[in-house]
């Protein structure tokens, strides 16, 4: 990735941030736990404030004032998330709670309409549960399996051995964009057209990467695309399902309740149209308006300098980290978004992690939801530093001076 340097206001940024003024012992919170949940920008809590201070009202079910407001606010956020990912229609935009919703929604109703008994679902050894379980469960309901697609020891696919997994039973392909234990950056434009070759579609988790990098469903031609708005700056318990209408078109409903129907009877009931005959109940319309604003937040900032800015900040952490004796980095892709994984010796990870808290440090430990992957590289589990554009080369420092302080206690 070619660095171009930073132009925007970093203190700015950080003053939109409210919650990176906490002190909890001495100090502001150095927050590196950007890959479990991203911090809110002041926008972002105050619509959620002004929407159920002023505006709630349920949508598209009232023809009063307020669920009309919402109503319309809600798709169009749908709006702003098709131009976001540059899809094609609106109506491939589902909303979900989240990945894992997206991704057990295409296993449940993809798996039942497309899935049958001696099937294959090709998925990444770098994946994380939520992208391993779902293809688990549905295999054992349509009687496939499940085939695990290796890695090397950099943390990266193995894609000399693409061609030879795929074949006639393969019905998908499922890995991210970018994994969330190592960071790699998954070659998956590349991926989808090696697998369209054979006209295999392709599922893309994208929690790691739609805040990171600039994404074109389009462009890299994903069948399926799915991402969680925490991850993106947004509310928790809101994320989207991006399918092409001919895949979407042809799935059954995942759920059924209230908005996802045409007509109802006891003899015969029809669904709605896309993208509602996948947002079955009350959807998340105040979380999914908020997540609008995020976009719209960092959509002003440009991923294309988010990303760049982040780059600088992972070969400053990396360099530094690798002047630690006994510190081992997991993930040494050349590709890789803002995070870092990496063990201290033998100590145990929630260690480090524990030590480093009481410096105001906010790490993530443990196997980081990805145990296929971390078995690999026969480890329980990493600390990982996962940044974001709010954080800076200063805060990295801190970490480091603090890192070695906890490493000589633990020596
Ligand atoms: N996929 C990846 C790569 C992730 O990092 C995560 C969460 O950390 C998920 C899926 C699941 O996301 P969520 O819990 O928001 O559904």
């Amino acid at each position: 990735m070619t660095t171009k340097p930073c132009t925007f206001d970093i203190e700015q940024i950080r003053a939109d941030f409210p919650i990176l003024k906490t002190v909890k012992y001495k100090r502001p919170l150095v927050y590196f736990d950007n890959g479990a949940t991203t911090q809110k920008p002041q926008i972002v809590i105050d619509t959620l404030m002004e929407y159920y201070s002023t505006k709630n009202s349920n949508i598209h079910r009232a023809v009063h004032y307020m669920s009309q407001v919402c109503t319309h606010s809600y798709e169009s956020v749908r709006k702003t998330v098709k131009q976001f990912i540059n899809a094609a229609y609106e109506h491939e935009i589902v909303f979900t709670s989240g990945t894992t919703e997206s991704i057990n929604l295409v296993a449940n109703s993809f798996g039942s309409r497309f899935v049958v008994e001696g099937d294959e679902i090709l998925v990444s050894q770098l994946e994380h549960h939520s992208n391993i379980v779902p293809w688990q469960l549905m295999a054992e309901r349509q009687n496939a399996k499940v085939v695990m697609w290796p890695m090397n020891d950099k943390g990266e696919l193995r894609m000399d051995l693409l061609d030879g997994l795929l074949n006639e039973k393969t019905k998908l392909v499922c890995l991210n964009h970018v994994s969330n234990a190592l960071g790699t950056i998954n070659p998956v434009e590349e991926v989808i057209r090696i697998a369209h070759q054979k006209n295999i579609p392709v599922l893309v988790d994208g929690a790691q990467a739609i805040q990171h990098l600039k994404v074109d469903v389009q462009a890299l031609d994903a069948d399926f695309y799915a991402f969680s708005g925490h991850k993106i700056y947004g509310p928790t318990g809101i994320g989207v399902l991006y399918g092409k209408s001919k895949w979407l078109e042809a799935m059954p409903p995942y759920k059924g309740g209230g908005d996802m129907v045409k007509k109802v009877s006891f003899e015969k009931t029809t669904y709605a149209d896309l993208p509602l005959k996948f947002e079955a109940g009350t959807a998340n319309y105040i979380d999914a308006i908020a997540l609008g604003e995020a976009i719209n937040y960092i959509d002003k900032i440009g991923l294309e300098q988010i990303a760049s800015y982040e780059h600088e900040l992972l070969l400053y952490a990396e360099k530094q980290l690798k002047t630690i004796d006994g510190v081992r980095i997991f993930g040494t892709s050349d590709h890789k978004a803002a995070t870092v994984s990496f063990t201290y010796k033998n100590t145990h990870p929630s260690d480090l992690g524990e030590m480093l808290d009481k410096f105001d440090i906010a790490v993530r430990t443990g196997s980081h939801c990805a145990q296929p992957l971390m078995a690999y590289f026969g480890i329980g589990g990493t600390v990982r530093m996962s940044m974001s554009f709010y954080n800076t080369k200063e805060e990295i420092d801190y970490f480091v001076a603090s890192l070695k302080k906890v490493c000589s206690m633990l020596d």
